[in-house]
């Protein structure tokens, strides 16, 4: 039952739908309206028992609350399922049933792009509800505004761990040379940074030899690189209990989505003095510029936010701010950010915004 589940946080509101013309069977989930408006993408992915599509919907809206409150964002958090192989189930009729729903739920929810769930599936359910984000008409690419935001962020580790105020000479393993990893990759050696890559794609790998001289090592041992800050922007979970005993470097701080495969393993780099700079606050600017579009939806007053640049920023100040509290209270980083999101949402609730 909902109740009953360890992922359950006090939400506000779940929901369950259903169509079965299409075999659309999707959980919404808002965490909090406390800030604002919930915001939060659609997942659309198999499960292997609805409990589980249930807890997922659950976790990653709470993670959207805390993620959007520390982004300085004046939205809460919430978070679409849609359950089944989108290879199998997605079609055009299916993206309408779920816009209807979703237009059902009102101002309290806007949702975008997530595993599964493209741009073009977005602009679909655009035909019948506004409360969308994240369309090419918007913001744009939202790893561009990632990758600027993990430049900041680096820019705070480099000062706190390294007492380094520029990239000149600072060596950084980035795992991943994707969207948002090549553009770090990129800005970080314009800046001075000496690099170390890896990727699946070879022909990514021979890019950046030659593009950014940097050297290379094997995808599966680039996080015990020989390196000041290892840097994931592939996969999640690539800190367990195996590799963060692995890590030479002083700090981990990337891009990739939940890199701790356990709170065990987040301790494990405070142990070693392996400074770690939470994923969801660090990777926020894709977020960050998808929310800029629901600025003006019906329905609601228009939502006040800070200018683009400023927002992407602020992730540099974020930062400093958990290092400096995980420091003096001797927890985690990743408990003092979560600490700090939680006494954002209760004690800042913004203006009422409907
Ligand atoms: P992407 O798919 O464009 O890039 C991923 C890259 O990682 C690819 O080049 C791929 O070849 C490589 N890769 C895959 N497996 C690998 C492995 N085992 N070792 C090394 N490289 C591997 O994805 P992206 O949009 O750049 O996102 C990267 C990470 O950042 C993901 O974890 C994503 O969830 C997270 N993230 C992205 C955004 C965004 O705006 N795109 C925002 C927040 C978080």
């Amino acid at each position: 039952g909902v109740w009953q589940s360890e992922e359950f946080d006090k939400h506000e509101q779940v929901c369950f739908f259903s169509d079965e013309a299409t075999n659309l069977r999707a959980i919404v989930a808002i965490h909090s309206t406390t800030r604002g408006p919930a915001a939060g993408g659609t997942r659309f992915k198999s499960y292997a028992s609805d409990d589980m599509a249930l807890d997922d919907a659950l976790r990653l809206s709470r993670a959207m609350s805390y993620k959007s409150a520390l982004a300085g964002l004046p939205v809460g958090g919430g978070k679409a399922v849609i359950i089944g192989d989108p290879r199998e189930l997605k079609s055009r009729e299916l993206l309408l049933a779920f816009g209807r729903f979703i237009d059902r739920i009102g101002n309290v929810f806007a949702t975008g792009e997530d595993v599964g769930f493209s741009v073009a599936d977005v602009e679909t359910m655009f035909e019948v509800t506004p409360y969308v984000g994240g369309m090419s008409k918007g913001a744009g690419d939202p790893s561009i505004h990632t990758a600027t935001g993990v430049l900041h962020g680096l820019r705070a580790v480099a000062e706190f761990r390294l007492g380094r105020k520029s990239f000149e000479g600072v060596k950084v393993a980035v795992q991943g040379l994707g969207s948002v990893g090549w553009r770090v990759a990129r800005q970080l050696h314009e800046a001075g940074a000496e690099l170390i890559v890896a990727d699946i794609d070879p022909e990514k790998v021979t890019k950046a030899q030659n593009d950014f001289h940097a050297l290379t090592m094997e995808t599966d041992e680039i996080h015990a690189a020989q390196a000041d800050i290892f840097c994931p922007c592939a996969l999640g979970g690539v800190i367990t209990m195996t590799t963060a005993p692995q890590i030479r470097a002083h700090a981990v701080a990337g891009a990739a989505n939940n890199q701790l495969a356990s709170p065990e393993a987040g301790a494990m780099l405070a142990q070693r003095n392996i400074l770690f700079a939470p994923d969801y606050v660090i990777n926020a600017g894709g977020v960050i510029s998808g929310v800029e579009a629901m600025q003006n939806m019906p329905g609601r007053k228009k939502i006040d936010m800070a200018p683009l640049e400023d927002l992407l920023e602020s992730i540099y100040g974020r930062l400093l701010e958990i290092f400096v509290r995980s420091e003096k209270e001797n927890r985690t980083p990743e408990a003092i950010a979560q600490m700090i999101a939680q006494e954002l949402i209760r004690e800042q609730p913004l203006e009422e915004y409907a």
